[in-house]
């Protein structure tokens, strides 16, 4: 959502209408049918697949869980890769993103990916980097790949408080790279991909939102200051912002179960791309296929469940947004 439109709906949010309308749970109505709505349009297949081509990473973000992730470090398969795409055009699949937890440009053939899945069609192919490891070469491999967004994370506006926050990184060589991007863009006439910054706000990096802001609005495509999430509850020790620190009670269920797949890179589906240590196991499509996994009866369990799972009760997920 665009930073000035978030700031007016989160004054609406609070504002005395809203507070009584959250009161008499007219929401929890509105939301109701909306889920009913969903249910009904992706009865057959997911609205998104989440793929996690890799899950190394070469930073050590603060607020991320990845540093103590116990899973085994991979990088799918180019057959794998292929199988879950062929899989995906076959269904109809029209959104899919190439990311999950990890750095995807550590993966050799990312490019050859995006390229492949591209070629096949798929309408809308997203994916989120760090921006660190851009060379002039993948810039240009990119850009004629047909990749239709990338977001990149960049949660600062001077040295410091990046480098405090995207521990690992360097500041002045990420601005280098996302500069190169967009100029390379510009110069060769490319309309895709789009360009997408996403500043996850904390109290390190408030005060430097403004600037940020000032500094990148004209040059990239769309800018997002997203707030801080806790990963199901796994995010320990580190101040959650202000909204999402009181949780209301009535649950509500996460669209994430009735919209998408995730699928990590060694073919295990999980819960959501919260679950980052795949402790919630839908299937392995290495052995079931995504129109069955869709189907099975261990989703449709969570999906009767969803006021039970535990990381479900305290998610503070955007793609939770219908609990608070
Ligand atoms: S509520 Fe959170 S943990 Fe549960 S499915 Fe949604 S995003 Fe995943």
């Amino acid at each position: 959502m665009n930073p000035y439109m978030r700031l007016k709906f989160e004054e609406l949010y609070d504002s005395r209408v809203m507070k009584t309308f959250r009161k008499l749970n007219l929401f929890n109505s509105l939301f109701k049918l909306y889920i009913l709505y969903i249910k009904m349009l992706y009865r057959n297949k997911p609205w998104k697949i989440v793929m996690e081509n890799t899950n190394a990473c070469n930073a050590k973000c603060i607020f991320c869980p990845h540093k103590k992730m116990k899973r085994v470090i991979g990088i799918m398969s180019f057959s794998l890769y292929k199988k879950i795409i062929d899989e995906c055009v076959d269904l109809g699949v029209t959104n899919i993103s190439l990311y999950r937890i990890g750095e995807p440009f550590l993966d050799p053939f990312f490019i050859k990916k995006i390229s492949y899945v591209k070629k096949k069609g798929v309408k809308f192919v997203s994916t989120c980097t760090n921006a660190s490891l851009l060379t002039l070469n993948s810039i240009h491999d990119l850009l004629n790949s047909g990749l239709d967004e990338i977001e990149i994370s960049i949660d600062g506006n001077s040295k410091y408080v990046y480098e405090s926050i995207r521990v690992g990184l360097h500041f002045s060589l990420v601005k280098k790279n996302i500069q190169t991007l967009i100029n390379l863009k510009k110069e060769g006439g490319f309309s895709k991909p789009i360009i997408k910054l996403n500043f996850v706000k904390t109290e390190i990096n408030q005060s430097e939102i403004k600037s940020f802001l000032n500094e990148w609005r004209n040059d990239v495509d769309r800018i997002q200051i997203s707030e801080l999430h806790n990963w199901g509850d796994s995010l320990f020790n580190f101040d959650i912002s202000e909204p999402h620190k009181n949780k209301s009670t009535n649950i509500f269920p996460c669209r994430a179960l009735w919209t998408e797949l995730c699928i990590s890179w060694n073919g295990v589906v999980s819960l959501c791309s919260v679950d980052f240590e795949d402790n919630i196991i839908i299937s392995n499509i290495n052995e079931e296929s995504i129109k069955k996994t869709w189907q099975n009866k261990r989703l449709h369990l969570l999906r009767m469940n969803y006021d039970k799972i535990p990381q479900c009760k305290s998610c503070t997920s955007p793609l939770s947004w219908l609990i608070y």
